[in-house]
């Protein structure tokens, strides 16, 4: 079997992290297997480095951060190599201009288009385990470039897709994925299985257990992942393009602070006004999420949508700059608003899941300002005081408590 294993920043974040990691993988390889480890940066090693970036420069060129932040990733695939060697298990560290992991040129956010296997297949020829730094690539200028906060899954994702690996298992601090943040929902319940679907609206609703990026990439090559504590043996959650339990009516619910809504008041009613609106921001890169029109009266409607809080600040500017030639009249922007989300491919053909979530809110007379739904998703935004309230009355609505 050709196994991948990718371990997060905390599963490598000290010298005794290192070892177990180290043994766990090498279990694997004494049983014949061909294992390569994906690694994140040691615990919070990639903060630190954009921390220290900032003394020098607060606004630094994105080659240069790609520069710095790489060598996270290469500082613990070399002391893993260095575990290994004090076990006598043979192993090589590679980065990914020695693997070769090409990217698109973006710095910060680039790509995976093409990994060349060639270098990786002769090291588990000769019987090596290939550790692998996460997180990072090479572009056609020869530059290093990064995938993204959280990108080291991606990588793992695309090696075991481009090898055909037998598995792809990604080891992080908790026990795989749960029906919501354990954090501040109590009676939160560890899923055995769920589907790539599920995943992606949980992932990209901030769960933050998997890179989106890697679980589209999982779902495009059908590669099954698993997610799984480095800290014991439990079992972990599967992530699967169909999941053969009996189904849930849903299977989590997602809560999003990072998020602010803004309204263009007094909009001329008049075709083209959505499309200028949402083009300026799109030109910006600024993403838009939750979208909400209002009916038009004296000729005028207001357009209401949520972006991400950080880049709030940026759309309220570009919107007031260009007021006049949309025509609007004012423009609010508030933070204090959250996103509580439920997500589950069984509410596809269960009518009333919407309703059951909206009387949950009710019951704990929490207003709602938005609504959104997809097939397998219905998202609403609240005002912040209510979300942990909110995430708890609607998981208990659903009885996904234990
Ligand atoms: N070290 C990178 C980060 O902290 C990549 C990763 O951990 O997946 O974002
Ligand atoms: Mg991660």
């Amino acid at each position: 079997m050709l196994i991948v294993k990718k371990f997060g920043g905390t599963s490598v974040g000290n010298k005794e992290r290192i070892f177990n990691v180290a043994r766990r993988c090498a279990e694997e390889y004494r049983k014949g297997n061909d294992v390569i480890v994906v690694l994140s940066a040691m615990g919070k090693s990639t903060d630190d480095l954009i921390a220290l970036a900032q003394t020098i420069n607060p606004n630094p060129p994105k080659r240069e951060l790609d520069m710095l932040l790489t060598t996270g990733e290469q500082v613990s695939t070399a002391l893993m190599a260095m575990a290994f060697d004090t076990m006598d298990v043979p192993a090589v560290s590679l980065n990914a201009f020695q693997v070769a992991m090409h990217t698109t040129r973006v710095h910060g956010n680039a790509r995976l288009k093409r990994i060349d296997t060639d270098r990786i297949m002769h090291e588990l020829e000769h019987r090596r385990i290939v550790i692998v730094t996460g997180f990072q690539g090479v572009n056609k200028y020869d530059n290093y470039t990064t995938l993204g906060r959280g990108g080291s899954d991606t990588t793992a994702v695309a090696l075991a897709a481009a090898l055909h690996a037998d598995a792809c298992e990604i080891y992080t601090d908790v026990d795989g994925i749960y029906t919501a943040d354990p954090r501040y929902v109590p009676k939160a319940r560890k899923l055995d299985e769920i589907t790539y679907d599920e995943m992606l609206d949980l992932a990209t609703l901030g769960s933050g257990v998997l890179h989106n990026r890697s679980v589209e990439m999982a779902k495009k090559y059908g590669v099954q992942l698993v997610v799984r504590s480095s800290l014991n043996d439990h079992e972990g959650t599967i992530v699967k393009e169909e999941t053969n339990v009996e189904r849930m009516l849903i299977s989590g619910v997602a809560l999003d602070r990072n998020t602010a809504r803004i309204s263009v008041i007094g909009l001329k009613d008049q075709p083209g006004m959505a499309f200028k609106l949402f083009n300026m921001l799109a030109r910006e890169n600024i993403n838009v999420d939750v979208i909400l029109q209002s009916i038009g009266r004296e000729n005028t409607k207001d357009i209401s949508f949520t972006v991400s809080r950080d880049e709030a600040d940026a759309a309220v500017k570009i919107l007031e700059s260009n007021l006049s030639r949309i025509g609007g009249k004012s423009i609010s922007c508030n933070r204090e608003v959250a996103k509580v989300s439920i997500v589950g491919a069984g509410m596809m053909s269960n009518p009333g899941v919407a309703a059951k979530m909206f009387e949950a809110l009710y019951n704990q007379n929490i207003n709602i300002n938005m609504i959104s739904t997809s097939e397998i998703r219905v998202t609403v935004l609240i005002h912040e005081r209510d979300a942990e309230r909110a995430a708890n009355a609607v998981h208990d609505a659903f009885g996904l408590e234990e």
